[in-house]
């Protein structure tokens, strides 16, 4: 049989060989790490075997597959050690999640803690050192349901009701036998690290007329270094959690009285919101956008036209009556700004259009979702459209992508890989618009700019849009952490249903492609990551405050306001510390606020007409004319936007 490889490199097999055989045939080093395989789109374990030709991924710790499958196999580890100590706990289910997994159990009355995790992770890793194997064996639903039906196991029996027979697997690991359709690292001696993480409450099926059950988080590494550095991040990221930095720097906040989910941006948000916007605005001029500003409503009809009506209902504010018609706040600027296109009229010269705008959206999240600022119902997004021909797609595509990566330098975004999402053949007309030429051409198009411009990416099946494939850009702050920022999605079915129109060089009227980009994201995301990533630090052109003087008496207060006006009118933010406070309190105070510059002035600094001058972070820079400061600043202000 012949196995393809991700990199479309093409070997012959023995039908029946073993995914976990093949890796051996690659290499011992391979075969060690290697903790799952992916036949043909579907996760499976190493040691089933392969009976035809297929594509092979072997999936390792490195890819979130491998991970969420040796999480998954972590949780019945987790139920292997809990049974020895709870003797009659029942398991209901065990799924992995983000960052590790959690397994809902009935504990028939029977006690737990968090104290009792460390002789949990410690059963675990004695029992991951036995290295036994997750063992598969398929069960007819009567064996099933027999042998749960002796352990009178009534949370199996209700899943066992819903799986048809033909389809039941069981997987046993040690002494744990369980329910599962799997697929399982091949056997626990990679579990090498075990942290037992919370514990919390869970209705059965989640409804809360069913008995509680409790519910037992973990995570595992495949070393114990791993472990120790994700803690220390979790400990960082508590810091730098932007919801307590937000409050002490003064940038955002919440109001009951304005509702959850709106935030109101405090003089401090007010400034870093104005730079990222100037930003914005520079770097799209010079890529040659237009700007353009539409209204926070529009109409039901035209949301009937976008298909956002009825289907995206739910996530929509509720509509406002007026004059005898329905209007809804605007969930997304796409529509808007095809009307705009389309307003244009345009030739197949005039093509690229890209129209721009910080459009504010509103989406309904529920309460119980929402997050600070990185689950919000009011969002400001840097986004734009751009229509262009078939022919200019690969190279709008390519700057789109160029930009990105200007900004990922700006920001000191170190870490980045762009999650691309491509159809599913067989849901071509369901749920994805039915034009197979169109889907694999456009994805050819975006995964060969991927590669030229050399652009870290994985590649998924099956999870793009509706009209197109999709790019989610994910980040990592400096501590780690994963966010999703932005997406940026190719669409060839809208404009066809906006009626969007240009005129070819053959007088034709042509349907052009629509690139929807938004590189920084949400103002209140992006900036949520960056309290995050500078720990509230911000760089100096993106500090709210960049200088605070500091008086040594109100005698040089007259002084100080004057450095001040000076230093404002070189377009640097400054204000004078006027307060009777003693000056070691002074610099205290912004030290705390993390300013970046602190110039102290008193009756030497006066008489020369000098400021001295104190870096944030670094100390003493010494003495210095006003002007001197003020070109020293625009310099490093400078250097931090043309990196
Ligand atoms: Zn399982
Ligand atoms: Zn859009």
């Amino acid at each position: 049989m012949k196995i393809t490889f991700p990199d479309k490199n093409v070997r012959e097999f023995p039908e029946g060989t073993t995914s976990m055989e093949i890796a051996k045939s690659i290499s011992e080093g391979l075969a060690r790490n290697v903790l799952a395989a992916k036949v043909n789109g579907e996760v499976r374990d190493l040691n089933r075997p392969i009976t035809s030709d297929s594509n092979l991924e072997l999936l390792t710790w490195d890819s979130a597959e491998g991970k969420s499958t040796m999480w998954h196999s972590s949780a019945h580890l987790m139920a292997e050690a809990l049974e020895s100590f709870y003797p009659g706990i029942k398991f209901w289910v065990g799924p992995p999640v983000d960052n590790g997994f959690y397994y809902d159990v009935d504990l028939g009355g029977q006690a737990i803690s968090s104290e009792d995790f460390k002789k949990i992770e410690d059963k675990m890793l004695e029992l991951a050192r036995q290295n036994n194997p997750y063992v598969r064996k398929e069960m007819s639903k009567a064996e099933a349901v027999k042998y749960f039906t002796e352990k009178n196991d009534e949370y199996k029996l209700d899943l066992l009701n819903n799986l048809e027979d033909g389809s039941i697997t069981f997987y046993t690991q040690g002494n744990f036998t369980d329910l599962c359709r799997g697929p399982h690292i091949p056997s626990t001696g990679t579990i090498k690290a075990v942290k037992l993480t919370t514990l919390a409450g869970a209705y059965w099926k989640g409804d809360e007329k069913n008995k509680q059950l409790t519910r037992i988080y973990g995570i595992t590494f495949p070393k114990q270094k791993e472990l120790d550095e994700y803690l220390h991040m979790l400990e960082e990221a508590k810091k730098r959690d932007h919801r307590k930095l937000g409050k002490e720097l003064e940038i955002f906040m919440f109001d009951d009285e304005v509702g959850p989910g709106l935030p109101l941006w405090l003089p401090n948000g007010g400034v870093i919101i104005e730079q990222l916007e100037n930003l914005a605005k520079r770097t799209e001029q010079e890529a040659g956008y237009f700007r353009v500003r539409t209204p926070h409503l529009a109409k039901e009809s035209m949301y009937i036209t976008t298909g956002h009506l009825p289907y995206y209902a739910e996530s929509m504010f509720p509509p406002m009556e007026m004059d005898g018609e329905k209007y809804y706040l605007k969930p997304m600027n796409c529509p808007h700004h095809h009307k705009i296109f389309g307003n244009m009229n345009p030739s197949y010269r005039d093509l690229p259009i890209r129209l721009a705008e910080y459009g504010t959206c509103y989406r309904y999240e529920q309460s119980g979702e929402l997050f600070g600022l990185m689950r919000v119902r009011c969002l400001q997004m840097n986004d734009a459209h751009i229509y262009c021909t078939e022919d200019q797609f690969a190279s709008e595509f390519r700057a789109v992508n160029e930009m990105y990566l200007k900004y990922f330098k700006i920001f000191g975004i170190e870490k980045y890989v762009m999650r691309f999402s491509t159809h599913s053949k067989e849901k071509l007309g369901k749920k994805y618009v039915d034009n197979v030429d169109l889907w694999l051409k456009t994805e050819d198009m975006v995964r060969r700019v991927l590669i030229e411009s050399n652009i870290p990416y994985i590649e998924v099946a099956d999870e793009a849009a509706f009209y197109g494939p999709k790019i989610d850009v994910q980040v990592w702050s400096a501590i780690g952490r994963e966010f999703t920022l932005a997406t940026n999605q190719v669409d060839f079915a809208v404009p066809a249903r906006f009626g969007l129109t240009y005129r070819d060089s053959d007088n034709e009227m042509k349907t052009p492609i629509c690139i929807h980009r938004a590189p920084l994201g949400t103002h209140e995301r992006f900036i949520g990551f960056l309290i995050e990533h500078y720990a509230g630090n911000f760089p100096l052109w993106l500090s709210p405050k960049q200088v605070s003087i500091l008086p040594i008496s109100d005698k040089f207060n007259d002084f100080a306001k004057s450095v001040s006006q000076l230093l404002n009118n070189y377009d640097i933010r400054a204000l004078v510390d006027e307060r009777g406070e003693k000056i070691g309190r002074k610099i205290r105070d912004a030290e705390v606020k993390k300013v970046p510059f602190m110039l102290v002035v008193g009756e030497k600094e006066q008489a020369e007409n000098k400021v001295s001058v104190r870096k944030h972070g670094e100390g003493d820079l010494g003495a210095m004319s006003p002007e001197e400061f003020a070109t020293m600043v625009k310099n490093e202000i400078n250097k931090q936007l043309h990196k």
